[in-house]
């Protein structure tokens, strides 16, 4: 996997003008190392300068978010929103609250949201946004506090038609709702479409809670039919225990595998007979506490501190927890372990070593931007009920969400054999992504 030569210039122009920001240039380097072929089919994306454009988000927001803590302390944080396209739709993707949140991860998830979301086919845009606020430990009154001072400033720049932010990790149902009621009381409007990942009171759609882990599962299921296998009988590791690890399991389950080791930051949890999921939804999402408590309800599961979850044996892994957590040492151990396919429930968890251990292997490899567009593809739902002032049952969403999956996962294989890459999902998403966001900027003109 080489940088094309007429496509270098244009990653050496993304170094220079965007230093430091590694994983953004990590990002970057992997979508343009497959679109050597595509200038060559399509020589008017050169003549447009579509990838230097691509590459430079049209509009960068950095503010200040002052707020007061329990202590009666003053903190401050910093927010983004970075509005990387809007070509296909809205400027459309979530905000990440996390102490490791600096610019560079922001445009690298957004700079991926551009391609997932083109991958949805679905008329959204991308951008991203968040703050290096850490909502662990934090009271609930601290958590409103901040997302009113967020929203304070966010609001300005968002809107059903402009930007419609949505949740990632340390933003879920609590901060959304928290965000909703200080932008309508700021704006004196009740806007339902200018964030997604609403409460199902008050225009949240079903489905989209357990969308990016069921659409993952759908994603992986459907790669491995390509291969006539299916989850039935395998044992799968997922990491992460958050909203995309813990429905991740549910659907495994569902489709008849077991899923045997998820983790959080601080160890895994190893349980033979199987996660029990229930329990892990009482600890993650009501009680807000560590994996590591599992180990006290079932004394047959054993919990590794500091263990790395991907030295567990494994059929199918799903990294479902944050960026370079699978590295070219892990990759390799799960392939030497028997692991037949990847599916990326998070953005980016691969390292470049770590993707290269995977092609090579010729194992069924989904990356994220393919595997994970559910989440997404489900808030475009939810956009969708909300222009109608709809809703819809559970099954009619979940069936719309397993259908765009399956043509998202179409769409991957038969780029990837169009471009001389068959069973190669990075090219078919890098590709067909690329080329539905680059047809509408060259219809635009120079914009
Ligand atoms: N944060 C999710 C993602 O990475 C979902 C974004 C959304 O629903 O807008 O795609």
């Amino acid at each position: 996997m080489g940088i094309d030569e007429k496509v270098e210039p244009i990653y050496k122009e993304v170094l220079d003008r965007n230093p430091g920001e590694v994983e953004f240039h990590q990002a970057v380097r992997e979508v343009l190392e497959s679109l050597g072929p595509v200038l060559v089919k399509h020589p008017e994306f050169a003549d447009h300068k579509i990838i230097e454009r691509i590459c430079e988000p049209e509009r960068q927001i950095i503010f200040r978010v002052p707020w007061v803590d329990d202590k009666g302390n003053v903190q401050i944080n910093r927010g983004f929103r970075v509005e990387f396209n809007s070509a296909l739709g809205p400027y459309k993707g979530g905000m990440r609250f996390h102490p490791s949140v600096y610019l560079g991860i922001i445009k690298f998830l957004g700079f991926e949201q551009i391609f997932k979301n083109a991958l949805t086919g679905l008329p959204i845009g991308g951008g991203k946004g968040g703050s290096d606020f850490d909502p662990k430990g934090k009271s609930d009154a601290e958590v409103m506090r901040f997302c009113q001072s967020f929203m304070t400033e966010l609001y300005r720049h968002i809107g059903e038609h402009t930007d419609v932010p949505a949740g990632d990790i340390g933003v879920g149902g609590r901060e959304i709702g928290y965000l909703f009621g200080q932008y309508k009381r700021i704006t004196n409007r009740w806007e339902a479409g200018v964030l997604t990942g609403k409460g199902l009171d008050w225009g949240g759609s079903l489905v989209r809670t357990e969308a990016t882990g069921y659409g993952a599962t759908f994603f992986v299921d459907e790669m491995l039919k390509v291969r006539n296998d299916s989850f039935e009988g395998k044992t799968c590791v997922v990491s992460g225990s958050g909203n995309v690890s813990i429905y991740t399991m549910e659907k495994i389950a569902q489709l008849g595998g077991k899923t045997v080791a998820c983790s959080d930051s601080n160890g895994y949890i190893y349980d033979e007979k199987g996660i029990d999921i229930e329990l892990v939804k009482q600890i993650k999402e009501i009680e807000r506490r560590r994996i590591k408590v599992y180990a006290n309800t079932y004394k047959h599961a054993k919990y590794i501190s500091g263990g790395n979850i991907w030295e567990v044996p494994c059929q199918v892994a799903m990294p479902s927890a944050t960026q370079n957590e699978i590295n070219g040492k892990d990759a390799k151990e799960l392939v030497k372990n028997g692991c037949i396919a990847v599916g990326e429930g998070a953005n980016m968890p691969t390292t470049p070593e770590g993707v290269k251990v995977f092609l090579d292997a010729n194992i069924a490899y989904g990356p994220g931007k393919a595997a994970n567009a559910g989440g997404v593809a489900t808030s475009a739902l939810e956009m969708q009920q909300n222009a109608c002032r709809d809703s819809w049952t559970f099954d009619y969403t979940e069936k719309r969400l397993q259908d765009i999956m399956r043509n998202i996962h179409s769409t991957c294989y038969e780029t990837a054999e169009e471009y001389g890459a068959p069973g190669n999902y990075v090219t078919g998403a890098n590709v067909a992504g690329f080329i539905k966001v680059a047809n509408a900027m060259v219809a635009f003109g120079v914009i």
